[in-house]
């Protein structure tokens, strides 16, 4: 028999979750706040509980996807976790995952924070490449890993139940940059006779090719010398970005998603690390630094 499993929250992502769930033969019990969000489920075959705490009652293991960590305080209030195995799917930050492992674990739950690296149409799809990062108990991880690598892949990154919310926030950061990039670029070749649908392949291809210089980064920050087997240096790169604001004036396009990172490699470049690549400017970024 399939372990069952308690989902709280059936917004666009809960929904994607239970169906994996149900489509793979796990008893699915389902709460929402808005009990018309759960009629669909309830016809796939979903048991719906009629308040948050039933369906706490109903499965050792509880998933919560709620809006945000405020939510996931304000559904489980009145909820007995003793003796459940608590997963929160809901996104937040390394803090509140840390703060809400605490809480729960007072109130004699097992606790995993999750971080979702997918949208909802990934989910339940072996080959959409979607998985979860997941931090906290051990133990809990060890015992329904099965059940939770069904609706998309798994990834535990630690017992510290902040890991999962930093994993998934630092990629998430790290795609805001590219999707600055993407609108600036689009920005430029907008008002010209280019298509935009001519120009995405390349735009894909281009940042595919040039992700993997993290890797090279990765090296400078764990050997601590950034001016090791340089590719392009850092003088090179804040002439270069002279062009960049050049040709953003010339297409009449703002350089607002351009500065911050120019002006913070300019300012790199004023301490003396020209001949280094970017990726000591990581200093600049420590708010701790002495
Ligand atoms: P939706 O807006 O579709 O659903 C939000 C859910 O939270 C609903 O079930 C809503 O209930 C519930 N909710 C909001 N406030 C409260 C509250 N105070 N008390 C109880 N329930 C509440 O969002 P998603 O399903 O898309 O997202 C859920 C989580 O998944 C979020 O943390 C999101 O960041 C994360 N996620 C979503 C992704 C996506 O692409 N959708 C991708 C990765 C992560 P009601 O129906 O009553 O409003």
């Amino acid at each position: 028999p399939r372990t069952p499993v308690s989902l709280l929250g059936t917004g666009a992502m809960g929904t994607a979750l239970a169906r994996a769930w149900l489509a793979a033969g796990h008893p699915v019990t389902v709460w929402n706040r808005t009990p018309a969000r759960t009629e669909r489920l309830a016809a796939e075959g979903a048991a719906v509980a009629a308040s948050a705490a039933d369906a706490v009652a109903a499965s050792r293991l509880v998933v919560v996807c709620l809006l945000d960590d405020a939510s996931v305080g304000e559904a489980l209030e009145d909820a007995d976790l003793s003796g459940r195995d608590l997963v929160n799917l809901t996104t937040g930050t390394p803090a509140q995952g840390r703060a809400r492992a605490a809480w729960a674990e007072a109130r004699g739950a097992r606790f995993l924070d999750a971080g979702i690296m997918a949208v909802p149409p990934m989910i339940g799809d072996a080959k959409s490449g979607a998985y979860v990062f997941y931090s906290g108990s051990p133990g809990l991880f060890e015992e329904h890993g099965d059940t939770l690598a069904v609706p998309a892949g798994t990834r535990y990154v630690g017992a510290d139940p902040g890991f999962a919310a930093l994993h998934d926030v630092a990629l998430l950061s790290a795609m805001s940059g590219m999707f600055a990039g993407v609108l600036h670029a689009f920005a430029l070749i907008r008002r010209e006779d280019i298509a935009p649908r001519d120009f995405a392949p390349l735009l894909v291809s281009w940042l595919g090719a040039m992700a993997p210089a993290a890797h090279k980064a990765a090296e400078h920050l764990e050997s601590g010398d950034f001016g090791k087997d340089v590719v392009s240096n850092l003088a090179m790169q804040v002439a270069g970005s002279a062009t960049l604001l050049a040709t953003a004036e010339e297409q009449a396009v703002s350089a607002e998603l351009l500065t911050p990172y120019m002006s913070l490699l300019e300012r790199w470049l004023a301490d003396g690390h020209g001949d280094e690549d970017t990726t000591g400017a990581v200093e600049l970024l420590d708010l701790r630094r002495e």
